[in-house]
């Protein structure tokens, strides 16, 4: 059993009328039942108060669901003018709707363990791991872990479920003498590695040790010899297949959130490229392998000129999906692997037009924050992209991966 806990939550203090995007706008905001039971004991004036801003819709099985009603411009009825909650303000922090009071806050549990992190939807949290960049914290030091006993292995077909695998994430990430890129290069060469080993029949503590010598200074070993090959260039990949991959996921993604976006932050010779291939036919013909392997290039080019503490931010932020989405408990790897890989896309998607926006001019933190929490509010239940890892399975898989991670320097 083992609990990780994002450690920001300590000094996590709510921006409230100074946040760039409040979550009161455009949610659907669910009052659960003990709150809407709470509500129902006041006083009449408070209660009436309360319940006027809620909505009842009908639920599958009888049942009927309460959330907070909208204006007409998406706010919740509740928001005052200040930016602070009329709910909070009036009646105080026990009588928030329950996702109210835990947001950004998410606590998982997961077989084996548990997780409390933060989502980055909340543009506090990502000018928090911008902070914490800058500061030069590793992205595992934002954790704290606790085992327990009971996570020891019993068996070799436990081996996922325990604490390994975490140690196995954490060691790597903190090696911040070495590129994030060649980083998770590792981590995905590993993985796949591991899921070939299962498909041979079976994945077993030995065979684990033997991909990856959990060890810091094996780890250490590994990642030097990868920076290297990297230095040389050996490590990159057919600019065709990973220029087809970033133009694949902009059109499917970039659609979803285009109004939401200012697009002259991004305009420079990189989205344009992809904006326009927006069009292009399916065809698989040379004009088509050529169109890509300029966009691959040309991704190439603008990904090497985002500044070092945006890219680590981009660390902690990859690395707090993963461990959001429970990557220390993987199990099955045939299943968990397309999580880890949604999780991976969505990062390469805020990277990229990270990279477009930096291309016309360095980028600063607000731009930083506004892309990622805008990413990862439309792309955060991953559906989108698990649509788009399942259309193309034999383009987003490990492999792409593997490569695509070098771009993130
Ligand atoms: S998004 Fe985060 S900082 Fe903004 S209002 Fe919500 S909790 Fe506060």
């Amino acid at each position: 059993m083992q609990t990780l806990r994002l450690k920001l939550l300590d000094n996590f203090v709510c921006l409230a009328g100074d946040c760039p995007d409040t979550c009161c706008r455009q949610w659907e905001i669910p009052v659960d039942e003990a709150t809407w039971n709470a509500w129902n004991r006041l006083p009449e004036k408070a209660r009436s108060d309360l319940t006027l801003g809620v909505v009842t819709r009908p639920y599958p099985e009888g049942r009927r669901e309460h959330g907070l009603k909208k204006n007409g411009d998406g706010f919740c009825v509740f928001l005052a003018e200040s930016g602070m909650c009329g709910v909070q303000k009036q009646y105080g922090h026990d009588m928030l709707p329950k996702s109210c009071r835990d947001y950004p806050r998410q606590d998982l549990s997961y077989e084996g363990g548990h997780v409390t992190a933060m989502t980055c939807s909340c543009p506090r949290v990502l000018q928090m791991l911008l902070d914490e960049a800058a500061r030069g914290r590793a992205p595992g030091r934002l954790f704290s872990r606790q085992t327990q006993e009971t996570a020891r292995p019993k068996a070799d077909s436990e081996i996922f479920s325990l604490a390994q695998l975490t140690d196995f994430l954490f060691l790597v990430m903190d090696q911040s003498e070495v590129a994030l890129g060649v980083r998770i290069y590792y981590l995905v060469e590993v993985l796949k590695g591991m899921q070939e080993a299962e498909m041979r029949g079976g994945l077993t503590a030995e065979s684990f040790r033997k991909l990856c010598k959990p060890n810091e200074k094996s780890i250490r070993k590994q990642l030097r010899n990868l920076a290297e090959k990297a230095r040389k260039q050996r490590l990159r990949s057919a600019p065709a297949r990973s220029g087809e991959c970033w133009q694949r996921m902009f059109s499917r993604l970039w659609p979803k959130f285009a109004p939401e976006i200012d697009e002259t932050r991004l305009a420079s010779a990189t989205f344009e490229l992809l904006y326009k291939g927006l069009a292009r036919s399916e065809d698989d013909t040379a004009e088509q392998q050529r169109y890509f392997g300029n966009i691959g290039n040309r991704v190439h080019k603008a990904a090497q000129g985002l500044r070092g503490r945006y890219r680590d931010a981009l660390a902690s932020y990859l690395l707090i999906r993963l461990v959001s989405s429970g990557f220390p408990f993987y199990s099955e790897l045939h299943k968990d692997l397309r999580v880890f890989q949604a999780n991976f896309i969505q990062v390469a998607m805020a990277s990229l037009l990270l990279w477009c926006a930096n291309e016309k001019g360095p980028i600063d933190d607000d731009a930083f924050v506004d892309i990622v929490h805008r990413v990862d509010r439309r792309f955060g239940n991953s559906r989108l992209i698990l649509e788009l890892v399942d259309e193309y399975p034999q383009l987003f898989d490990l492999s792409t991966c593997r490569q695509i991670a070098l771009l993130l320097g």
